[in-house]
């Protein structure tokens, strides 16, 4: 029972066994980005991009996007091109477009952080300002697949935080141009849009070219040499986060059709080979029959290889004791995306403290989130969650602190200091403090 795997090949474990932790950490290891030919590679296009700008940007997209580019010129799309491709859209997926943009707009509204001041007894006012970031970069992954939403996901949050200027790069491989990612860039408000991708976009955004703008962040997710580079050029400027294979873990009370459940887990299954679909059930007859509704619907499904792949390499069934335990697995797992698929999921929340997004009750498909539902899809995984939360409005805004002493508050506030800076041998410190004290 503990250790079978059916035709999907997904794992079964319990917590009761001697091996659970074991077996449990070997799922959930995920070596990150640490290929050495790789670095390499990455290293050799940063330097050839900071040297030699748009020349040798030119010369990376053409290597490894297969294109005869002889300008920027001819890797720039205009604001207008991406108006056309907006009002050339079909009308259904322009209207679905701007349904999801106006949720997600609304949401993040709701993130966007007040300045605020206060006064202290000797009227010194104390506080922080919130400023928006000048401008920020958006990675857009292109080589195997389009993704519009990243493009709504990571701009729009830009867009609401005040940024001035937002550079978009996507990859366009073999010169294959996809509309609705133009279209959401239109909608949400980018400014300019360069079709480079890979080492070579982030070098361009993180130093800047003749014809690329340098930014102050670089946001979104991207392949290993896109989160190579990233983490490269951390320090020059800011990067969200450093993004792994997709993951969910759901939670189920046994309330929900099984057939519900398996498809929740295939739609992350279907990401990559390496993504983690992973299920928690008190009732092992719930872990049975989401395991036949997986051997049932698998075949149907058009991404059944890749599904299988990442089933019977990193996902799991896991029986546990009663709640507090599924509890305890959601916290050590501290997953992208959890799905509490049971009766009262608000009683959950208190106790869940490491998890991207939560998805609540049996209604709650996690592919709701990945479109339109509002919050951002760009979350932490690996485990990250213990420490970082979802891309939002925060990241592309800094704080600045506010001290304005009234002369009272800045005696009191010398004398304190000058002791201090005198325990450091910091002379100066110390008198520039004592000044303010004897006026
Ligand atoms: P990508 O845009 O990340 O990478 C394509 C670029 O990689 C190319 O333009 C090229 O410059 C570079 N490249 C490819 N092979 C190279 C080589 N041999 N040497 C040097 N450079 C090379 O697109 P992708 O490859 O499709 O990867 C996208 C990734 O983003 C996937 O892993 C996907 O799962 C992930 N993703 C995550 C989210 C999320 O929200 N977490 C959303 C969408 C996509």
């Amino acid at each position: 029972m503990n250790a079978t795997a059916g035709t999907a090949g997904i794992a079964r474990l319990a917590t009761q066994t001697a091996d659970f932790d074991q077996r449990l950490n070997a799922l959930l290891d995920w070596e990150g980005v640490s290929d050495h030919a790789v670095q390499a590679r990455v290293d050799d296009i940063l330097s050839s991009v900071k040297a030699r700008g748009d020349a040798a940007v030119i010369e990376a997209t053409n290597r490894f996007d297969r294109l005869s580019a002889t300008s920027m010129q001819e890797l720039t799309l205009t604001p207008a091109r991406l108006e056309q491709a907006f009002n050339g859209l079909p009308d259904e997926q322009r209207e679905a477009l701007a349904a999801a943009a106006e949720r997600i707009r609304r949401y993040h509204e709701h993130q966007k952080p007040a300045s605020w001041q206060y006064t202290e007894a000797d009227g010194t006012v104390l506080g922080q300002q919130v400023a928006p970031l000048d401008r920020a970069g958006i990675y857009v992954p292109g080589g195997k697949a389009a993704y519009p939403s990243s493009v709504l996901m990571n701009a729009i949050p830009a867009h609401v935080a005040g940024v001035s200027e937002i550079v978009m790069v996507v990859p366009t491989p073999d010169g294959v141009l996809n509309e609705l990612v133009l279209a959401a860039a239109h909608l949400a408000g980018v400014d300019h849009v360069f079709t480079l991708g890979g080492a070579q976009a982030v070098a361009a955004l993180a130093y800047g070219t003749e014809t690329v703008p340098r930014v102050d962040k670089i946001v979104g997710p991207g392949n290993i040499y896109v989160a190579t580079a990233k983490r490269a050029v951390f320090g020059q400027v800011g990067i969200d986060m450093i993004a792994g294979p997709s993951e969910i873990l759901v939670v189920a009370d046994g309330g929900t059709d099984p057939d519900w459940l398996a498809m929740d887990l295939f739609s992350q299954a279907e990401h990559d080979e390496d993504a983690q679909a992973i299920l928690v059930s008190w009732d092992e007859a719930v872990l049975d029959a989401v395991e036949a509704s997986i051997e049932r619907l698998l075949p149907t499904l058009e991404r059944r290889d890749i599904i299988r792949a990442s089933l019977s390499a990193r996902g799991a069934l896991i029986h546990c004791e009663n709640e507090q335990e599924a509890v305890a697995i959601i916290n050590r797992i501290a997953p992208e995306h959890l799905e509490l698929s049971v009766a009262d999921p608000q009683r959950w929340l208190p106790d869940v403290r490491h998890a991207g997004a939560i998805f609540m009750g049996r209604y709650t498909a996690e592919a709701l989130g990945d479109y339109c539902a509002g919050p951002n899809h760009v979350l932490p995984t690996s485990g990250t969650a213990r420490f970082s939360s979802p891309l939002g409005v925060y990241d592309f805004q800094k704080r600045s602190s506010l001290i304005q002493c009234s002369p009272e508050g800045a005696a009191a506030l010398g004398e304190v200091a000058s002791i201090l800076a005198r325990g450091e041998s910091l002379t100066a410190h110390a008198r520039s403090a004592e000044y303010r004290l004897k006026r």
